[in-house]
């Protein structure tokens, strides 16, 4: 939530970089490279308002890294988005790629304005305008952009009617997280909380935690959030008993119901007085009592200042960047198992690879394929993540960046990059 003041988070996405590299020896010429994104473009999109008036909106895209693979990560729309932001995003992206061995590189769209004061028709006119900006950049093989914080399926729907003519033919390759009638695919709309679930479950056998009926916590009540709501009750039988979006949060010792939490949220728009609740505030949700913490909203809700009060005994990072570096390091001394977000989060681009695979070969997966799919590379990519922690006696964030950057490292030597 809102008050607490914000670090850089690209210095932020530095420092972790640092921290790893110096921790494996990488080579100085390698890490220079890996400190600044390959290819960035910061665009002004004109867009004509209901009222007639046209008004700019800024906007950037961020092509991190592509040593492995096409660049690949979502489109934000936020009032606070900044170039620092997207760039600390894409470099993330990289990592995460990385971690999971999706043969994928890193980057990130964004642009400024608040999505919640625009009607459909201004948003669809700035989500095409943008595309036509941007669109230079992308491609199968170039950059495939994704929803991320408020872009839906059916932004990606606009963006990827709009590509396709600009190229003259249907393209929809080029985006993923479309809807499934537009080639989506299935399981991708849980994807991210699947990913998260399953990192929760593998946490809690390796720390002998049983999580039946235990509480857990949720920051931020979107996407990604009340997915992770809903698996958390059907997959690890836990009680989710505190949730917020950015206009309050609530309380319910004895646990929300999801489909009447979802239902009031589409009413009321926020989940703010659901019946039943008591009113938290920010601080509140993340220092209670509960065996799991899913921070699931911005960047930097686990500082230095809170860092010390939180109680959960698993921080499952379903947001990208929720906890700072010295945060980590707190959280790390105090024995809490954080499951970094280049991990934790990691099932929303993996699935939407598969929606890349499944686009270009035409052929479409069950939803049980790609559930079982997405077990095993989170399988493995936890598995490479413990080993790499246990090799390195280094948390779990740095073991993530250690995995990353030595395939991305590798990648770039191979192609002679360095
Ligand atoms: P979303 O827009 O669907 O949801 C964001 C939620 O956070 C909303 O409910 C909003 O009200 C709430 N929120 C905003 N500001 C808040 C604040 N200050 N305090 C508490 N809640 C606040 O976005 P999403 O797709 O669910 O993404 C959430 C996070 O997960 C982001 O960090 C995103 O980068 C990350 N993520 C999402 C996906 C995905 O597939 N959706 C994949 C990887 C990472």
């Amino acid at each position: 939530m809102a008050g607490l003041t914000k670090e850089n988070p690209f210095d932020i996405a530095r420092r972790q970089l640092d921290a790893a590299a110096g921790i494996i020896g990488l080579d100085a010429e390698v890490l220079e490279l890996l400190r600044w994104p390959m290819r960035e473009m910061h665009v002004t999109i004109p867009v004509k308002m209901d009222d007639g008036a046209v008004r700019a909106f800024h906007g950037f895209r961020v092509q991190y890294n592509d040593a492995r693979g096409p660049n690949k990560g979502g489109i934000r729309f936020h009032p606070d988005e900044t170039i620092d932001t997207v760039r600390a995003l894409a470099a993330w992206m990289t990592w995460k790629t990385a971690v999971m061995d999706i043969p994928l590189g890193g980057a990130k769209g964004g642009v400024i304005c608040n999505p919640k004061t625009m009607s459909p028709g201004e948003l669809e006119r700035l989500s095409r305008s943008y595309i036509r900006q941007v669109g230079r950049l992308l491609d199968l093989e170039k950059d495939v952009p994704a929803p991320d914080v408020y872009t839906t399926p059916q932004i990606m729907a606009w963006m990827a009617d709009e590509y396709s003519f600009m190229q003259g033919h249907n393209d929809f390759g080029v985006i993923t997280g479309k809807p499934l009638a537009l080639g989506g695919s299935l399981g991708r709309g849980d994807a991210t909380a699947r990913g998260g679930i399953i990192c929760i479950r593998e946490a809690a056998k390796m720390l002998g935690i049983n999580l039946r009926g235990k509480p857990a916590a949720i920051n931020g009540f979107g996407n990604a959030g009340a997915f992770a709501h809903k698996l958390a009750v059907e997959l690890l039988g836990m009680k989710v008993v505190a949730v917020s979006d950015s206009k309050g949060s609530i309380y319910n010792p004895d646990g929300f119901d999801h489909q009447a939490l979802m239902e009031y949220k589409k009413q009321h728009g926020s989940v703010a007085d659901f019946p039943g609740s008591t009113p938290l505030t920010d601080a509140g949700l993340l220092e209670l009592d509960v065996t799991v913490l899913i921070p699931a909203a911005l960047e930097d809700e686990i500082s230095c200042r809170n860092a010390r009060n939180i109680q959960a005994k698993i921080v499952a990072e379903l947001a990208n960047g929720p906890t700072t570096p010295e945060a980590d390091k707190i959280l790390h001394e105090r024995g809490v198992y954080l499951i970094p977000d280049l991990l934790c989060n990691a099932g929303g681009v993996t699935v939407s690879y598969f929606e890349m695979v499944q686009n270009a070969s035409g052929w479409y997966w069950e939803e049980e394929v790609v559930h079982r799919q997405l077990e095993k590379k989170m399988a493995a990519a936890i598995k490479a993540v413990h080993q790499a922690a246990v090799q390195y006696s280094v948390d779990n964030r740095t073991a993530a960046m250690i995995v990353a950057i030595r395939r991305v490292a590798e990648a770039m030597k191979l192609r002679g990059w360095v």
